[in-house]
């Protein structure tokens, strides 16, 4: 069993967990982040990179290095519900450094926050470390304990942060209280190659389900809704069938559909909607998808996974330098965010309800005169763009840079 003791211990290492673990130590705070897997290599996360988390980038003097890794730029977004197309976001409208959404493999991202936090001493990512279990004593959180290829592992820190995703083992540890949401859907992803010919709508969604494709370059990232737990039932009457499905939402797609040789293309996400009631307990804090899972609607789960980060970092960098976390930090923490996850979940069940509807299965065919008015209209444009680019409540850097202190002493 190898113990030891640091300032922040961060459980996984997603987008959550790397922003923070990147922005503590660069304010100079030991922090230490522990990922199960042996690297960042997972096909089908998120690979959105929204504007707002641009902003960030930009705030930390990172953007235009940022951008230097492969990614596709995503301006507008043009939909086709029900045969009627109408735009679902325009990022000309936003007021950020960058408009447009960067389409960048979630790894490439991933590595590049674990490169730029290897600039800073205090910044130690651990791979291929999976956390089991909390060490509590008198009803505080003090500890993990994991496991690594050398053998057990045993790790005392002042906070312990649980960003370990929609399955969080440190929330499920932790006995804190989980809200379910609710969400009707499930999404199969799969891949398809591109063509400069292809249309460029992202989304086709009639009776009942609705094919996402986002640009990868040289392929498209497909997603198609379905209603909850019938993925079995559409895996029973063959690949076929499926491959048919997508073909009738989206035409173009019928010359290459056959790439999907079986159902190892094929990878389920199940959609879980739900927050905890207290992100918090003594000496533990969870954010991102720990704290709330995000339903697919909008793309918008790495979004408040790093403005969570942001907002947890600004808020606990002081009282990890001093050594005092409170349960009012964390409870801070929790202030900041809960208003945003709360609202964006209601905004996308919104839009899966109204634009979507068709979502559902058996749901009605959205009605033409309510997409026009919703293709016409600025507001609503507007308001989708926002929602989708910067979301609700946009953080800001607020932490200091431990190295522009070094180079203004030396
Ligand atoms: C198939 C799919 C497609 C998606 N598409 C989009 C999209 O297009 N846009 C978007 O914004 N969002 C999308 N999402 C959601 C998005 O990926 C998440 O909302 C976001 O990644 C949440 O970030 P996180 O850091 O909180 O959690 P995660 O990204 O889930 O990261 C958690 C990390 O913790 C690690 N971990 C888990 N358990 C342990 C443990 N016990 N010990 C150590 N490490 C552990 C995991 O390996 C993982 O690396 C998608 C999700 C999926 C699954």
């Amino acid at each position: 069993m190898s113990t030891s003791r640091g300032t922040c211990c961060i459980v996984g290492g997603g987008p959550a967990g790397m922003m923070l673990g990147y922005l503590l130590a660069r304010a100079g705070i030991e922090v230490l982040v522990l990922e199960k897997h042996a690297d960042f290599l997972r096909d089908f996360r998120g690979d959105t990179v929204h504007p707002s988390t641009l902003e960030v980038m930009h705030e930390l003097g990172l953007l235009e290095l940022f951008l230097k890794r492969p990614h596709q730029e995503s301006r507008r977004a043009r939909a086709r519900i029900g045969g009627e197309e109408i735009v679902l976001g325009d990022m000309a409208y936003l007021r950020t450094e960058c408009r447009f959404m960067a389409m960048m493999p979630q790894w490439e991202f991933l590595d590049f926050l674990a490169e730029q936090g290897r600039r800073y001493p205090t910044f130690h990512l651990r791979m291929q470390t999976e956390v089991v279990g909390l060490i509590e004593e008198r009803g505080r959180i003090v500890g993990i304990e994991a496991r690594a290829p050398a053998g057990p592992v045993e790790l005392r820190a002042d906070l312990v942060v649980g960003a370990d995703g929609r399955s969080s083992v440190v929330r499920d540890r932790s006995c804190l209280t989980v809200e379910e949401v609710g969400a009707p859907m499930d999404v199969l992803w799969m891949r398809l190659s591109k063509l400069a010919s292809d249309p460029d709508l992202i989304v086709y969604s009639d009776r009942g389900r609705a094919l996402v494709l986002l640009d990868r370059g040289s392929y498209w990232q497909c997603g198609l809704s379905v209603p909850k737990r019938t993925a079995g039932e559409m895996q029973a009457k063959g690949i076929e069938q499926f491959r048919a499905g997508i073909v009738q939402l989206a035409p173009f797609l019928l010359d290459r559909v056959s790439e999907l040789r079986d159902w190892n293309d094929v990878k389920l996400l199940t959609v879980k909607v739900d927050r905890l009631r207290q992100w918090y307990r003594p000496g533990l804090v969870c954010i991102g998808d720990a704290a709330h899972g995000m339903s697919p609607v909008g793309g918008v789960g790495i979004n408040l996974a790093i403005q969570d980060a942001v907002a947890a970092a600004n808020i606990l960098v002081e009282p990890l330098r001093e050594g005092t976390v409170s349960t009012r930090d964390l409870a801070k923490i929790q202030r900041r965010r809960e208003f945003p996850t709360r609202i964006t979940q209601r905004v996308q069940a919104l839009i899966r309800r109204q634009v979507g509807g068709s979502l559902e299965v058996c749901g009605p065919r959205p009605l033409a005169w309510v997409l026009r008015l919703l293709e016409r209209t600025t507001v609503p444009r507007r308001m989708r763009t926002h929602f989708i680019g910067v979301g609700i409540r946009p953080e800001h850097v607020k932490t200091p840079d431990v190295s522009d202190a070094h180079i203004q002493h030396t």
